[in-house]
């Protein structure tokens, strides 16, 4: 068997010209452009770029975004101000304070002051926890595992009853992912680096996440036949002969897993291009939600 690819840039461009669309009618219906409030503490390059790459992504449909830089010496108090004057901005739909943050920050606190109706990226306690919760729904759900259940849906990937295999269990990707598929009313097991015989578990798994961080960690062989794979890993690894000298690659060990698997996604390409479509998506629910439109 050669697998289906699951083609994250072809859903997302889809998804993103039909949030342009949603942005322009909402600019109509209220005079307004929705709008993101980004928070950066601190100078790391990495979340910079990503920081750069979302507002960016924002701007061309459509959404305006406002960013607060604050360095890195920022006390508690100055990132928390932050994120109040976002909650208390009109004008702003949706905050994503980027993470990490510096190390003298407290994380959560700064996450839990984000005010529930603009948490576009999902990660306020409350709002994982009514993720959690039987017969409740969250205001938002994260970007990336949402944007992973999109790409199952667009796999064609049954999850009723299913035996969904979810490897890595942080709180971005893994543990709101098996939150997501068993409320699709998937049988979820959760693996992470204390599991013993991740092989044997995965051989039974009808649905495959990665989100580990070690490339090309899971073989082919490890897979059931006519499994659908979503690979959230993203591993910078080096590539001599590549112009820059290195590239990316996923979690799955993807030459071998294409021969076993019946859909696999693509890294890059898969799951990455997801995860800003799924937080421009988010913000503009947040819009239509927070003005009155009847919408
Ligand atoms: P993380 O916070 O480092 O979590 C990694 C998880 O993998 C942990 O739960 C860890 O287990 C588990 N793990 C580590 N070694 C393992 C092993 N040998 N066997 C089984 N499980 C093992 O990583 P993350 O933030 O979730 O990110 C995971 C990957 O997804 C990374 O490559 C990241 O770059 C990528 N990512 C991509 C996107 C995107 O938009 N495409 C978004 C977010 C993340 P313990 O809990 O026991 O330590």
């Amino acid at each position: 068997m050669v697998a289906t690819i699951i083609d994250g840039r072809v859903v997302a461009a889809r998804m993103r010209t039909e949030i342009a669309q949603d942005a322009a009618e909402f600019l109509a219906k209220t005079g307004d452009m929705p709008g993101l409030g980004v928070v950066l503490v601190g100078d790391d390059p990495a979340s910079a770029m990503y920081v750069r790459m979302k507002r960016r992504a924002c701007e061309s449909a459509g959404i305006h975004s406002v960013a607060s830089m604050l360095p890195a010496s920022s006390t508690q108090a100055e990132v928390e101000a932050a994120v109040t004057s976002l909650n208390n901005d009109a004008k702003i739909h949706g905050i994503l304070v980027q993470l990490p943050m510096p190390k003298h920050i407290d994380e959560d606190r700064v996450l839990s002051l984000v005010s529930l109706e603009k948490d576009v990226d999902g990660f306020h306690p409350v709002n994982v926890g009514l993720l959690a919760m039987k017969g409740r729904e969250p205001y938002f759900t994260p970007a990336t595992p949402t944007g992973c259940m999109v790409l199952l849906d667009e796999a064609g990937a049954t999850l009723r009853g299913a035996n969904a295999v979810v490897i890595g269990r942080s709180n971005i990707v893994g543990l709101p992912v098996a939150l997501m598929l068993m409320k699709a009313d998937a049988t979820v097991t959760m693996c992470h680096s204390q599991t013993i015989n991740l092989p044997e578990i995965v051989r039974q798994a009808d649905v495959v996440i990665a989100a580990i961080g070690k490339p090309n960690f899971v073989k082919g062989e490890w897979l059931k036949p006519g499994c659908v794979v979503i690979d959230v890993g993203t591993n910078q690894v080096d590539a001599p002969q590549d112009e820059k000298g290195y590239r990316y690659v996923g979690d799955v060990d993807f030459e071998s897993a294409k021969e076993v698997a019946r859909a696999i996604t693509l890294v890059p390409g898969g799951v990455g291009p997801m995860t800003i479509t799924m937080l421009m998506k988010n913000t503009l629910k947040a819009a239509w939600k927070l003005t009155d439109t009847g919408k």
